[in-house]
């Protein structure tokens, strides 16, 4: 995909948008200041090292200042970007480091970093959900909110103040299981990324000093060049430069922000998706809107039904067939932690958000009764008249008991039952995959599911005789 429409995916939805903000500034403010740390270790003054940070030496060109966004943000967040410094000499005392000097150099910018970025990314993960969250209560109230700060939402939904951490908000708010589990996923992959972009850093400071002394340049030299590193063949050094380790890790946060941010959209409908597989009437549909990519424009438009993460199986598939449910009006599934981590373009999930890195396209719930998709605005429009195609909803209101037991799963015989018009047949995991292949090539046969599934659990314990 194109790096600049990569970077020219907004979110329309000013408070998320300047969350994201306020996270990328920060990681850029800590990165800057190991880097200055490192420039000042090799002999730069400080003020030459910061204003090294700042310019770009070749045009000149002033890089961004990341004091004005956090200063904007500092009644919201108030953590601080301190000096990173460094006493002994990484480079200047006539030999290179030994591997035990520089584990203890690493180890130094180890502490310096998971003080700050961890804590940093554990606050933002939370507030990113909950701000999902919200945005699905703006809608459902259909209230006015893209164009709210970050600001406003926390004074005004928050009284001022929005958990930091995740164990704080578990306990304050009310987190359903499938939602924890996801969002506890997604934030260990987070951890991972922060993790990963300090390797990152420490390999680029390494680098950089160890060909400096190989070309035999001065300290200072080496510390002037460490920032952007213009000088040389761009594929290979521009790896190290510090803008590089800033775009790399603007580019996971986006992404990642984008999965919380989503789940948190999701998630309070999680209740209704799983008392939709009894009673359809309760099911709730969401539709593909935005993304700027040839993918994100083909799939605009796309309607999901929201299905419960727990009668998932799997990730094989999107289909509701394929899962045993009948819907009358899509057959997309669509489900809390649903990502396309892996997979290759050609088999992206459609209905899906975020479907590729730094994509912030969303899933906007749809009432099927009184809107529909606009492809012209690219958004959900609600309809003039009664729509003509309105399928047909039955009122389970009026079901008699025996009705409603055959909605339920049926037992027909030993290990099989009957459910929403399939048949399913109960494995061993060890043959499942085998079982899954046979059935493909024919699916008039029961559908397999594995014991040791969460769908086995809701389709076999659940099933009456
Ligand atoms: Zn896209």
């Amino acid at each position: 995909m194109d790096k600049k429409q990569e970077e020219q995916e907004q979110y329309d939805v000013k408070y998320v948008a300047e969350l994201l903000q306020y996270w990328n500034a920060y990681m850029s403010a800590l990165i800057d200041e190991i880097y200055t740390g490192v420039a000042v270790n090799l002999g730069l003054k400080e003020s030459e090292a910061y204003k090294l940070a700042t310019k770009h030496p070749a045009t000149m060109q002033k890089a961004e200042l990341w004091d004005s966004i956090l200063s904007r943000f500092k009644n919201i967040f108030h953590y601080k970007v301190p000096k990173f410094r460094y006493k002994e000499k990484i480079y200047g005392s006539g030999k290179p480091l030994t591997p035990r000097q520089w584990r203890k150099f690493n180890n130094a910018i180890d502490n310096y970093w998971s003080e700050y970025a961890d804590t940093v990314a554990e606050d933002v993960t939370i507030k990113a959900h909950i701000l999902g969250k919200q945005t699905t209560a703006f809608r459902k109230k259909k209230k006015p909110y893209q164009n709210q700060s970050l600001h406003q939402v926390i004074a005004d939904q928050y009284n001022g103040k929005m958990p930091s951490a995740l164990a704080q908000a578990y306990k304050k708010y009310d987190f359903n299981k499938s939602e924890k589990n996801a969002l506890n996923k997604t934030y260990s992959s987070i951890a991972m990324y922060v993790k990963q972009s300090n390797n990152e850093l420490q390999e680029a400071i390494r680098q950089q000093i160890e060909t400096g002394i190989k070309e035999n340049k001065s300290p200072v030299e080496v510390g002037s060049q460490l920032f952007w590193n213009i000088e040389r063949d761009e594929n290979l050094t521009n790896r190290y430069s510090a803008e590089t380790l800033k775009k790399n890790w603007n580019r996971i946060a986006s992404t990642e922000m984008a999965s919380i941010y989503e789940m948190g959209i999701l998630a309070p409908y999680e209740a209704d998706a799983m008392a939709s597989l009894k009673d359809p009437s309760r099911a709730q549909y969401f539709v593909r809107i935005g993304g700027t990519c040839d993918f994100c424009v083909s799939v605009r438009g796309t309607i999901a039904r929201l299905i419960p993460s727990s009668i998932i199986a799997g990730e094989n598939t999107e289909l509701l067939s394929d899962i045993g449910i009948k819907d009358p009006n899509t057959n997309y599934a669509l489900w809390i932690g649903k990502n396309n981590i892996g997979r290759k373009k050609q088999e992206w999930f459609h209905a899906v958000c975020p479907a590729h890195p730094h994509n912030k396209a969303t899933m906007q719930p749809i009432n099927l009764d009184e809107e529909y998709y606009n492809s012209k605005t690219d958004d959900v429009e609600h309809k003039q008249k009664k729509y003509k195609f309105v399928p047909q909803q039955i009122d389970y209101a009026e079901k008699t008991k025996e009705e409603i037991d055959s909605n339920n799963p049926k037992k027909i015989g030993n290990d099989i039952v009957q459910f929403n018009n399939n048949i399913y047949q109960a494995v061993d995991a060890a043959q499942y995959n085998f079982k899954l292949d046979e059935w493909k090539r024919n699916t008039s046969n029961p559908i397999p599911v594995n014991r040791e599934s969460p769908s086995f659990r809701r389709i076999f314990e659940e099933a009456i005789e």
